[in-house]
């Protein structure tokens, strides 16, 4: 019988604003978009997922006004951070809109023109406390100061009385339609504690939204009265269409819009779950099926903020774990609409138990004994006893609960039904305790009935983990024997019987390393990391910043290489590696690794900062002589430039630079 093909999946996450230094909650609203997206893909669905940036303002033109760059350059310079990050993170958009990208532009001020000329907007005044930080009016209820003035509620700046001519949306208008839709798509927003917020905020009357500002340049101009701005969210909003090809690819856009799933965070859900659907409305397009505000991640159960200098830097964890770890942390340890606390030790304490004990153990183990009994290929197996049996069933019960938990944006919960699965295997292997078969040879067939089953769990299971950790179950489906890629698997056709007999399999390599807590605090309290905290200042792009002593000079903190780490010469030849004599050396106050030195390179003076003031002091390197990476990009580190790197063995934690004789000319290349 023909199946009815499924409907495309369109994701999305908001964009981010690009003078933001990527965070935790940047990485976790990514990774569930990257996550469901590829769950999707593997459920047969065609799959578009959307991230970007969103570069006009204020903010983005007084950054760069103060660099001497415009504002378009500046965005150049900074979007990279995302790039990177989600890089890093394993995360694949199949597209990454930029609002300074023309064809954006344009359909923006198509639609504008389009709701001026219908009506739904129109010229007013609008006064109001603004705040200029946030770039936006403070609601009516927020109170006055004794001293007469306003507090912006989001960032406790001063607010700002401004009066100015501007456009407004008719948001007035779309009060009644936007309760009709709520009331016919209960699940327009999740989850529904918030669908009843949004509705309640509705019901108490809407006002009409000013929606250009003439005080701000860079932006989209309204079409034939340039002297306005078109601001903040009518700009932003629209960028999931213009995303998918509103106006310059109908056939894409066609296909994609309405979006299944707009991913944001909690703080902007009455933006996308009142302005976005009003102005769909007033543009004549579907509305999305669902906007899903998720919660914050809170650091040792305080709230993340810079003023608190707690914010997560995604970099570090993934730096001592890998990418996998993190994606499987913060999709596992709450449910998408909850706000979820993170502490070192809760994050260390589940990776090492659920994925160095549960999921490691039972793969490498199997897989060894597959290997050391059966020489990769398990044979003839005894048939099934009912031990074996139920687990077969076990395998079938989980994967359909799983799937489900899946199409129901709960990841979370199809971790728990994938997790309880493997204690049932493993607890499997424990009373059936193939090793014990394995010593009598005429248990052989039970011995590989038992490897059977634990193996082909991992079969099935492997896919099912992928959408969440993309590089690992790529690793096992290498381990099974299997070929090509495990996202390549459709979850159709899923089942238990898909472990064949004869395939051989690999030695498994370890997956997961148990993680020392003591050593990873101390590891994370060394690293530096304010670049990617502290974002007036940062200058440079902070790539992942590497640690400033480290023997490899080929290590940015991205994802290892899968496969294989050799560089080629012509990337080696990249490097420009050269003699550099120190002719300063100060500590870094407040970092106790950290000295900065002013070298000369023969040709010119540099600052570098390094982290070996526990090995040596200010005195001890003045006037020595060592390599350093004279081209890797600048990077400030707690609050410090530093314009390249010198290399040095790390031993028990501590640095050991090798030194040149004082005769070897400064400047010379090392090659
Ligand atoms: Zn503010």
């Amino acid at each position: 019988m023909e199946k009815k093909p499924k409907p495309p999946f369109y994701v999305t996450t908001p964009i981010y604003y690009v003078n933001d230094v990527p965070h935790i909650g940047h990485a976790y609203t990514t990774i569930i978009a990257d996550a469901l997206a590829r769950f999707m893909k593997m459920s047969g669905r065609e799959v578009f997922f959307l991230t970007g940036t969103d570069e006009h303002g204020q903010k983005v033109e007084k950054a760069a006004a103060e660099r001497g760059l415009d504002p378009r350059a500046w965005a150049d310079k900074v979007v990279v951070r995302f790039h990177d990050l989600w890089k890093a993170l394993d995360c694949e958009p199949d597209f990454f809109i930029r609002t300074t990208m023309e064809f954006h532009e344009r359909g923006v001020q198509k639609l504008f023109q389009k709701l001026l000329a219908q009506g739904d907007i129109y010229k007013g005044e609008y006064k109001g406390w603004y705040c200029i930080s946030d770039e936006s009016f403070l609601t009516e209820d927020v109170a006055v100061e004794k001293d007469g003035t306003k507090i912006c509620p989001d960032c406790g700046r001063k607010a700002a009385v401004v009066a100015e001519e501007t456009y407004f949306f008719r948001l007035s208008a779309y009060q009644q339609k936007l309760l009709d839709h709520y009331a016919a798509h209960p699940s327009f927003v999740r989850p529904q504690s918030r669908m009843n917020e949004v509705a309640s905020f509705v019901r108490g009357g809407l006002r009409d939204l000013s929606i250009t500002r003439t005080t701000v340049k860079w932006g989209v101009p309204v079409p034939d009265d340039p002297a306005h701005t078109i601001y903040v969210w009518f700009d932003a909003l629209h960028n999931y269409v213009t995303g998918i090809g509103y106006d310059w690819d109908l056939a894409r856009f066609e296909k994609f819009w309405p979006a299944s799933l707009h991913l944001i965070g909690k703080d902007i859900l009455r933006f996308h779950a009142v302005f976005w659907p009003a102005f769909l409305l007033a543009s004549g397009l579907p509305l999305p099926e669902c906007v899903f505000g998720h919660g914050w991640w809170l650091k040792d159960e305080a709230k993340m903020s810079k003023s608190k200098g707690n914010v997560l830097d995604p970099y570090v964890l993934i730096k001592a774990l890998g990418p996998d770890a993190l994606r499987y942390f913060l999709l596992r340890e709450v449910p998408i609409g909850l706000d979820g606390n993170f502490s070192h030790e809760g994050f260390i304490h589940r990776v090492n138990s659920d994925l160095a004990n549960d999921l490691g153990n039972l793969v490498s183990r199997t897989l060894t004994m597959i290997g050391n009994y059966f020489q990769g290929a398990i044979e003839s197996p005894a048939p099934e006893e009912d031990a074996d049996t139920a687990v077969r069933w076990a395998f079938d019960e989980m994967k359909e609960r799983a799937f489900a938990h899946y199409e129901s944006y709960a990841p979370n919960k199809a971790l728990e039904e994938i997790w309880s699965l493997i204690t049932i295997v493993n607890k499997y292997l424990a009373d059936n305790a193939p090793w014990k078969l394995a010593k009598d040879p005429a248990l052989r067939p039970r011995l590989a009935r038992v490897l059977f089953q634990a193996a082909a769990v991992i079969r099935g299971v492997t896919p099912l983990i992928a959408p969440i950790m993309p590089g690992s179950a790529q690793k096992i489906w290498d381990f099974l024997g299997e070929p090509g890629a495990v996202q390549d698997v459709r979850f159709d056709s899923l089942s238990f019987d898909d472990f064949k007999l004869g395939r051989t399999m690999k030695e498994p390599t370890p997956l997961f390393p148990r993680v020392d807590l003591k050593a990873f605090l101390a590891d994370e309290a060394g690293t530096p990391k304010e670049k990617t905290m502290d974002e007036t200042k940062s200058e440079a792009i902070p790539a992942p910043v590497p640690a400033p002593a480290q023997a490899s000079v080929a290590a940015p903190a991205s994802k290892p290489e899968p496969k294989t780490n050799i560089v080629t010469y012509d990337e080696f030849a990249k490097m420009d590696l050269r003699v550099a004599h120190v002719v300063e050396a100060v500590k870094v106050e407040g970092a106790k690794k950290l000295l900065k030195l002013k070298i000369d390179l023969g040709t010119e003076q540099r600052q570098i900062v390094a982290g070996v003031a526990e090995t040596y002091t200010p005195e001890q390197l003045v006037g020595k002589k060592f390599i350093v990476i004279v081209n890797l990009q600048p990077a400030v580190i707690r609050g410090v430039e530093s314009q390249g790197m010198l290399l040095a063995a790390t031993v028990d934690n501590k640095a050991s630079i090798p030194f040149f004789e004082p005769d070897v000319p400064t400047g010379a290349k090392v090659k």
